[in-house]
């Protein structure tokens, strides 16, 4: 390997507890600026203002049902016949009001005509000839009525800042027209794999190669974090090469996500580069796996230099870079979900005054419980077990834990 020159490089302490890195990292993270979207581009992005509900929902008093309009005092002695004298779509305006004796057929959705004052099921009538109804049930005053407004009302705040934009809410905001968002931006992410070992053309591999891999999680795991991707590719370990890539992305992307050359000890040119041109601290988290991390920032633009190893890059972006990129964003909920879990095997482990992230799998049992065992195999290289992990079990410092006990699990998906 081509070495580079040794640069001084700052360390945050020799052994950093996890929680000062996420601190240090957020800190430096603050969240983005806010921008108007439309509604239609705006599905993930988190709301930088409330929005207040400028129409009511639903707009008219409406059938709950397909049936007929009455007035309920016409069928409180059912089974009684009612004369139909109109037919209502929904989308359609009444013509006609329902008087005394008399019904109309109308659809789920449809407004409610003048005089009627509920809805009867159509599983509840019978037609009789081609004129009138055979209505078996008597309903109240109000029955499968939906109200104008029981949804929302015009002035609710509907939504406070900080709401992330969920299919669901964005309907909401198309039920009450609203049409342009005040949003936190999308963090604009780059992210680049170094190594003079990777190979990510498909060409066979000669001895010494792999074939790169971390790029391929980490820009998946950007966009499941709801980040832009910008893909720089693969960057060899050439320090001039490694400067422009890093400098033209700074200038391009709100932040930068590099795999790889941030071990301790290792003179290599991702450190020499950060080093000299980025405002870097580089740390060894006391946590196994993902030891070695380093953060800066270049022109302002913050810098998460995740370790090589698979696994490690993996579990260094979900604990470090995942919940920073996401404060970015505007998130107020910045980790993924801890639940109390419990063993179903023993999990061992030795002291090492470091705070192990044990990848498991885990099962919702009868007994109400979340169980969890480890995945087959725990090496920092070995991502094809980890590839199929539910959790991470945190072990704290110490012998481990019987099984039956309890034990903090982070859940790799999802964000409640
Ligand atoms: P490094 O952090 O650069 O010292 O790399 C640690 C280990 O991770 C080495 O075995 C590298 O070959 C491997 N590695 C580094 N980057 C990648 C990558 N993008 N894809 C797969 N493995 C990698
Ligand atoms: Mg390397």
């Amino acid at each position: 390997m081509r070495r580079a020159s040794p640069v001084a490089l700052r360390y945050l302490a020799p052994v950093t507890p996890l929680e000062d890195a996420q601190a240090f990292v957020l800190e430096s993270c603050p969240t983005l600026g806010a921008v108007e979207v439309d509604r239609e581009k705006a599905g993930g992005l988190v709301l930088a203002s409330p929005v207040i509900a400028a129409e009511v929902v639903p707009p008219f008093d409406n059938t709950a049902v397909d049936g007929y309009a009455v007035r309920s005092q016409d069928v409180s002695n059912a089974p009684v016949e009612l004369r139909v004298v109109a037919e209502l779509a929904a989308g359609a305006a009444p013509s006609v009001p329902v008087g005394a004796g008399e019904a109309i057929r109308i659809m789920t959705g449809a407004p409610i005509p003048e005089g009627a004052d509920a809805v009867v099921m159509v599983e509840d009538s019978e037609r009789v000839g081609d004129h009138d109804v055979r209505l078996i049930r008597s309903v109240p005053s109000g029955a499968a009525i939906r109200r104008a407004g029981d949804d929302v009302c015009i002035g609710d705040e509907l939504f406070a800042a900080g709401t992330t934009i969920t299919p669901a809410v964005a309907a909401v905001l198309a039920s009450v027209n609203a049409a342009h968002l005040h949003v936190h931006r999308q963090a604009r992410v780059a992210v680049l794999s170094t190594g003079d070992e990777l190979i990510d053309d498909g060409s066979p591999l000669a001895i010494g190669q792999i074939r790169e891999s971390n790029k391929t999680m980490l820009a998946a795991l950007l966009a499941d974090a709801g980040c832009e991707v910008v893909d720089l590719g693969v960057v060899r370990d050439d320090e001039a090469e490694l400067e422009r890539v890093l400098r033209a992305a700074a200038v391009d992307c709100d932040a930068i996500v590099s795999s790889g050359g941030v071990s301790m000890g290792d003179h290599d040119v991702v450190k020499a580069v950060l080093g000299r041109i980025a405002d870097m601290t580089w740390m060894q988290i006391a946590i196994k796996p993902a030891k070695p991390f380093a953060f800066g920032r270049l022109g302002g633009t913050p810098i998460f230099g995740l370790p090589g190893n698979p696994v490690s890059s993996l579990v260094s972006f979900e604990l470090l870079a995942r919940p920073a990129l996401r404060r970015m964003m505007g998130h107020r909920r910045l980790t993924r979900t801890s639940i109390v879990a419990v063993t179903d095997v023993p999990f061992d482990r030795q002291p090492d005054g470091k705070v192990h992230f044990v990848r498991v799998n885990g099962e919702l049992r009868d007994d109400g419980r979340y169980h969890v065992r480890p995945v087959s195999a725990q090496g920092s290289h070995q991502l094809a077990a980890t590839a199929l992990a539910d959790a991470m079990a945190v072990m704290p410092d110490g012998t481990g834990l019987p099984a039956g006990a309890d034990v903090a699990a982070l859940l790799l998906r999802g964000d409640a």
